[in-house]
């Protein structure tokens, strides 16, 4: 005989295993059975939006299931409960966009630096080896190093880390200097907030007299006129103080569009150092650390499967580690490999994060309907000339391949021939509609090829 948590149970599993994993979370998420007597189940769901989507489109589906386990079920009625009482069942979360959520003890009122990063828990490697050599400089000598310190790189890649660590590094030195750490939306937000209330210039007297001012993302102040203007005054009396400047952007400041040309040579001025992606081993340091820092063990393998399928991103590194981390306490086991795999496929079939220049080649040769070898060797036929430069393109663009690496790959072109052949399809695909088309078409292709594998 089944208890209700039993037969529910049973028809999550189900449906975890029919279902996306955001489906599954969006409409299980704090369901239940609260009664089995007689005919009907009724099930306990906690919103209106949940019951309505339940009985139109899974209805069917969770008759179907419950019926599996007890032939004698006829219908299903579904009640909107409080989510407070219903008894929960813990379902592997979505994976979270940060590690842990910002938490408010953890943020330094003052400097609204976060005290969670620092540098003993920056795993240094040689994407970031510069970056992080120069924020230990600028930590240790404040102003009179490198000014500004100017630290870039995509997303997930570490800046932010980077930027507060140093500010809590001279905040822990010595308190009494005055450290601000703000993104730059913020400043925006003040400074318009300050033009409103015709406070600008007790805005202006707050920043100029701090010892350091950190401000994360910069590349957001493009085109904002009034703030590029009042950061140039602020930037010129810090820096005429001594007092140190730290920023961080997405990109380096000459591709920061409508940025100011005076802001930009002050950016330049000072230190430029980037962050690139972590190569294998970095990915490795870093899982390992945060196991480590979470009490959690792992086999080797998992763990080097994690590092050697999230590539791009430490933040969704650490979201598939966390995901994992969670289940394993949910279930209270170690999960076996291919349970990490198959909880981690959200990551990894997401088009854009993963394709092989393998897959790219083999589907560029299908789409025109050539064979792969007139691709990678050194035909001269004329029908084979574009798809090849429309491969390189896409080796570039979706694999991140080196020129060098797909003149290799495809031929032994010299990387000047890969440039240029780069440069031409991707004028194409800005100015031609047509072009444009066929790129999405192939790129489908590409990423739906490993979908289904
Ligand atoms: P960015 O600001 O470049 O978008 P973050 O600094 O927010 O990236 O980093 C994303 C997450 O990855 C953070 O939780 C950060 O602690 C972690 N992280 C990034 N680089 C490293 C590293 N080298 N060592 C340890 N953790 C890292
Ligand atoms: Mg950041």
């Amino acid at each position: 005989m089944y208890t209700n948590k039993d037969l529910w149970d049973s028809v999550l599993n189900e449906m975890e295993l029919s279902l996306s994993r955001a489906n599954f979370t969006t409409w299980f998420k704090n369901t239940s059975i609260i009664s089995s007597e007689g005919e009907t189940i009724i099930i306990s769901v906690p919103n209106g939006f949940a019951k309505e989507w339940l009985e139109t489109k899974f209805n069917k589906k969770i008759l179907e299931s419950l019926r599996n386990q007890a032939s004698d079920i006829r219908g299903v009625k579904y009640v909107i409960g409080s989510p407070s009482k219903l008894p929960k069942r813990e379902i592997p979360i979505e994976i979270p966009d940060r590690i842990s959520e910002e938490r408010d003890e953890d943020i330094n009122q003052t400097t609204s630096l976060n005290k969670r990063y620092v540098f003993d828990t920056f795993v240094v490697g040689s994407n970031n080896e510069l970056a992080c050599a120069a924020a230990q400089a600028v930590s240790q000598n404040p102003g009179k190093m490198y000014n500004p310190l100017f630290i870039y790189g995509g997303v997930g890649l570490g800046k932010t880390h980077l930027l507060q660590a140093t500010g809590n590094y001279v905040h822990n030195e010595n308190s009494k200097k005055r450290i601000k750490y703000l993104p730059s939306e913020r400043l925006t937000a003040e400074i318009v907030e300050a033009i409103r209330d015709k406070t600008i210039e007790n805005l202006k007297k707050r920043y100029v007299e701090l010892d350091l001012l950190i401000v994360d993302d910069i590349q957001y102040i493009a085109g904002k006129e009034k703030t590029q203007d009042i950061f140039f005054a602020t930037f010129n009396e810090l820096y005429g103080r001594n007092k140190q400047i730290i920023l961080s952007s997405d990109r380096p400041p000459k591709a920061i569009p409508a940025l100011t040309e005076r802001l930009r040579s002050r950016f330049e001025g000072g230190m430029i150092a980037d962050i690139g992606m972590p190569d294998f081993e970095t990915r490795l340091a870093i899982i390992n650390l945060k196991t480590k820092e979470k009490g959690v063990e792992f086999p080797e393998e998992v763990l080097t499967f994690i590092a050697s399928n999230i590539q791009k991103n430490i933040r969704e590194l650490e979201g598939a580690l966390n995901r994992i981390i969670a289940v394993a306490q949910i279930y209270n086991r170690v999960p076996e490999l291919k349970e990490v795999k198959k909880l981690l496929n959200t990551y990894l079939s997401a088009p854009f994060r993963k394709t092989t220049p393998q897959i790219i080649i083999k589907t560029v040769a299908d789409f025109y309907g050539i064979p792969q070898t007139d691709l990678v060797k050194r035909s001269r036929k004329k029908e084979i000339v574009r798809p090849r430069q429309i491969c390189m393109y896409l080796l570039r663009e979706e694999s991140r391949s080196s020129f060098p690496e797909i003149g290799q790959k495809l031929g032994g072109r010299d990387h000047s021939t890969v440039i240029h052949a780069y440069e031409k399809i991707n004028r194409e695909e800005q100015e031609q509609e047509s072009m444009k088309q066929e790129l999405t078409m192939i790129r489908e292709r590409i990423y739906q090829g490993f979908d289904n594998k």
